[in-house]
């Protein structure tokens, strides 16, 4: 069967990889264009959410879990550059009383969510003993089980290995040319008929759908932070969530990520916005008061959200053999891995494939 897939960020790229691996035809098509996944922080640590929503919870929680097994996957296929680490991370905040409550949440989260790990309060001199030099009077609670991702090597990682399943990827923009009776598009100026076509395009879902009289409920937002330089050795670090947008992710090479905003008001927009990135320049160095901490480089990407803030995945409404995927928000580095493989799994498996209904994509599109 020829399977195409258009857009190249965490799920579709997860996706291919799965798809690459049986015996179908696999092309993927990415602009790579406001990409969020590789603009992304990183962070993989969902359970302190204090969003209500147990579908979504069970979705991330699953999507931490299913992290481990995409690295024994690319582990078994002979990857050795593992892009996710199990690093810890210390959530804090506003006060010990908040903290504890945290904890608490954690431990009966933990029952059915062993991924989580081990579960401590940290002090603000604990704080400053696992990170010399990191100054705070907020206390916070360390999970041992919560990591870092770069979604810049993550995709690129499955990409590779996409190729060498003998799996196409085109880098290029893709325009939708008919859905039926086949799913056929455009890019580069080369056209291209699919069995199967799995639509992961970001925030930009609707302006593919859009010339066929189908609108969707996506709307951008746009995401900024910055990586920075530092005079210390913070690869070991664990990951810090503090109490507003100034996240510390540090990276195996040394950097450390600071970030990131959620712009609502701004569109597709992916030029930086100085203020915010020195904001975020001062909170750091708030934090870390004995370095130097040097801005490098700017990292902005486009979330896509949907107006319930859920996503959405599964068939195309009317369409059995096209797939839509989006609307993953500030989590989507979680989900994305596992969205991705049940795309990749309802394809191989055929009709008998059950997608969770609650993320059902019908009531996030309309026809007119
Ligand atoms: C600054 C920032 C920080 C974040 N931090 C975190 C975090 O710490 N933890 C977490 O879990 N999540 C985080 N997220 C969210 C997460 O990155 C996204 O939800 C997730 O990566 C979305 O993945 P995706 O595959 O749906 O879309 P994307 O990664 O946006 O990929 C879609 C791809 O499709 C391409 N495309 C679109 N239209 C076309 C077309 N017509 N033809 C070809 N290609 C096309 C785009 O160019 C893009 O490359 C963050 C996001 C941002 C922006």
């Amino acid at each position: 069967m020829k399977i195409g897939i258009i857009g190249g960020g965490i799920i579709g790229s997860t996706a291919a990889y799965y798809l690459s691996q049986s015996n179908h035809q696999v092309t993927l098509i990415d602009s790579g264009i406001g990409q969020a996944t590789s603009a992304s922080a990183g962070i993989i640590c969902p359970w302190f959410s204090q969003r209500r929503n147990q579908d979504w919870y069970q979705l991330v929680a699953d999507g931490a879990t299913f992290y481990r097994q995409l690295m024994q996957d690319l582990s078994n296929d002979g990857v050795t550059q593992l892009p996710f680490e199990e690093t810890g991370v210390i959530v804090f905040k506003r006060s010990r009383q908040l903290a504890e409550k945290l904890l608490q949440m954690g431990i009966e989260r933990k029952e059915a969510t062993e991924t989580i790990g081990e579960l401590y309060l940290i002090s603000p001199e604990q704080a400053s003993q696992i990170i010399p030099g990191f100054e705070t009077t907020q206390f916070g609670m360390y999970a041992s089980g919560g990591g870092r991702v770069d979604g810049a090597a993550l995709v690129q990682t499955l990409q590779q290995e996409v190729l060498q399943n003998n799996g196409k990827v085109i880098r290029g923009q893709a325009r939708l040319l008919s859905l039926e009776p086949h799913p056929t598009l455009e890019v580069n100026e080369e056209t291209f008929g699919f069995d199967q076509l799995i639509l992961a395009p970001g925030a930009w879902l609707g302006h593919l759908l859009e010339p066929f009289g189908i609108q969707v409920d996506i709307r951008p937002q746009k995401g900024e932070l910055i990586t920075t330089t530092i005079d210390a050795d913070s690869s070991q670090w664990p990951v810090t969530m503090l109490v507003g947008e100034s996240d510390l992710i540090p990276t195996s090479n040394g950097e450390l990520i600071i970030g990131a905003s959620h712009e609502n008001d701004k569109g597709f927009d992916l030029t930086p916005t100085t203020e915010i990135l020195e904001q975020f320049l001062t909170q750091g160095q708030q934090f870390l008061p004995s370095y130097h901490i040097e801005h490098a480089t700017n990292r902005i990407g486009t979330r896509a959200y949907t107006s319930d803030f859920l996503p959405f995945y599964g068939n195309l409404p009317n369409y059995d053999n096209i797939y839509v995927a989006s609307g993953l928000g500030s989590s989507g580095l979680t989900s994305g891995p596992i969205i991705g493989y049940h795309l990749a799994q309802a394809i191989i498996q055929s009709s008998t494939y059950l997608f969770r209904t609650a993320f059902n994509p019908k009531r996030y599109i309309q026809f007119s």
